[in-house]
């Protein structure tokens, strides 16, 4: 049966050595239930979606029951959270494997909410409905939006409750990643694995993330620095649509560059520097403006697990990992601004865009100005809808801009259509996720599928995106977001 469902599994990864990983059974559920099924993630990983919706494909999605050539296990791993190196690992995730596709790829299969394992601490090993949905119609968003980051195949309630404040619905979600090798895969083995491990681990992430990389001068080095090309990228797709992930701790930064772990992310609306949305992060480590400089210093920890591959002398070891380190900031900004040049439609580069760049932000914040709408109007040539276009500075700001855009050889129409390309119509606004989830949480998945729907075409500027473009009402207090955990 599981064979038709199109499972394809191998798991290269139990081939590290024994530390890396506990195989785990699952912990079957009483009463799973499918209720989202992304059906596009679920094809072009050449599963059979009808197959998927029956009873022993739900199974699989539960953990009740393993695909035929499953083996399941539980990864290790440990991470700086808050700035505190603690040992981790999957203390609530059954990795099933990874599916291999018809053109070759392959992409780890993990149930996140599956139960305890060897790593979970105190914790029940499960997950409520609320945050896997979130994380659902989160993740999914990001890819629309060109985000690198893990995709989700499946949501199914468990039919039994967890409790955390108040007992809630136990879900499962299926995540799909082009891998789960983190910053702290890479700190445990350097904290408890042998030179030689540590090595096997880095020659299995080249293999799996930089093929291209030549296994003869440094690799390790190279290593280092696809790494921080990666994650110079993403963090730029993430300023560049005002998304804050809220818990960048070692252990939730990728190998492969992909978002993970949405906790209690979210987007910005209204625009400011130092928006946390996280009720854990009372000091703003995690602030929209600090998101840069944190994956700086994370991948500064992830430079020392590599330093005894670099150079048998340390010193030269470290001399090689800081000129690559210092290079972050650099391939950041240039990301950053080439995203920023298209988003306000300019093709070519000069000196002063940057300026012209901060000078837009810096009005946005003080007049409060929405984030997303903003560049959307830009895009849409709208001129009164907001409080900010109607102020002198924003004009004078305005002409300068127009001035820019008549000194590049690209028409008026490339230049909107480059606009409309990387400004997109909507993102994941708080309060419409929140709407969404509500209603889930009392059976209704008609407004989480609309939802979802609507987010997947971010570019597109179609009608039925409008409504989801309006802010929320004024609250009292800040918007609130937790890990659920
Ligand atoms: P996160 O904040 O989701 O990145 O998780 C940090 C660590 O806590 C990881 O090792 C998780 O596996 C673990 N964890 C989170 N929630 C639970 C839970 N309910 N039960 C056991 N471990 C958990
Ligand atoms: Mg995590």
């Amino acid at each position: 049966m599981t064979k038709e469902t199109g499972w394809n599994l191998e798991n290269s990864y139990a081939e590290l050595p024994d530390k890396f990983y506990s195989i785990i059974d699952p912990n079957p559920v009483d009463g799973p239930k499918l209720v989202v099924l992304n059906e596009s993630v679920a094809t072009s990983l050449g599963l059979n979606v009808d197959l998927l919706r029956q009873q022993d494909g739900v199974e699989v999605f539960a953990g009740n029951k393993l695909p035929e050539g499953s083996s399941s296990l539980a990864q290790a791993y440990a991470g700086h959270q808050f700035g505190y190196f603690n040992m981790l690992g999957d203390g609530r995730a059954l990795m099933v494997g990874e599916q291999i596709t018809s053109g070759g790829k392959r992409c780890d299969i993990q149930l996140k909410g599956s139960g305890r394992t060897p790593y979970s601490r105190g914790g029940d090993g499960r997950a409520a409905l609320g945050p896997m949905l979130r994380e659902y119609i989160i993740s999914e968003a990001m890819h629309a939006l060109g985000v690198p980051t893990t995709r989700s195949l499946a949501v199914v309630t468990t039919g039994e409750s967890i409790m955390r404040e108040t007992a809630l619905p136990g879900a499962i979600m299926t995540r799909v990643a082009s891998s789960h090798l983190r910053v702290g895969t890479f700190e445990f083995a350097s904290k408890w694995g042998t030179i030689d491990e540590l090595q096997e681990l880095a020659d299995y992430s080249l293999k799996r993330h930089y093929p291209e990389v030549k296994f003869d001068g440094n690799q390790y080095l190279n290593l280092l620095k696809k790494v921080i090309e990666q994650q110079a990228y993403l963090i730029s797709k993430w300023q560049l649509v005002g998304f804050i992930h809220g818990v960048m701790n070692t252990d939730n930064m990728t190998i492969s560059g992909e978002t993970i772990d949405y906790g209690p992310c979210a987007f910005m609306d209204k625009y400011d520097p130092l928006t946390v949305f996280s009720s854990i992060d009372r000091e703003g480590r995690y602030a929209f403006a600090n998101q840069p400089r944190i994956a700086g210093w994370n991948l500064a920890r992830y430079a020392e697990t590599l330093l005894p591959l670099l150079h048998e002398e340390q010193e030269k070891a470290v001399e090689l990992a800081q000129e690559v380190l210092y290079g972050f900031s650099d391939l950041y900004h240039a990301n950053y601004f080439r995203g920023m040049r298209s988003k306000l439609g300019l093709y070519n580069e000069e000196k002063e865009d940057q300026s012209l760049v901060e000078e837009l932000l810096s009005l946005m914040a003080h007049y409060k100005a929405d984030y997303t709408n903003t560049f959307r109007s830009l895009t849409l040539g709208e001129k009164e809808c907001s409080a900010l276009f109607e102020t002198e500075d924003f004009k004078k700001w305005f002409n300068k801009w127009e001035e820019r855009k008549a000194r590049q050889s690209e028409s008026k129409e490339e230049s909107m259509q480059l606009m409309r390309n990387n400004n997109p119509a909507i993102i994941p606004r708080n309060h419409r996720v929140e709407e969404a989830i509500g209603a889930a949480e009392n059976g209704d998945y008609s407004v989480l599928e609309r939802l979802h729907h609507v987010l997947s075409m971010p570019y597109d500027y179609l009608p039925e995106q409008e409504e989801y473009t309006q802010l929320p009402p004024e609250t009292e207090g800040p918007y609130r977001t937790f890990c659920g955990t």
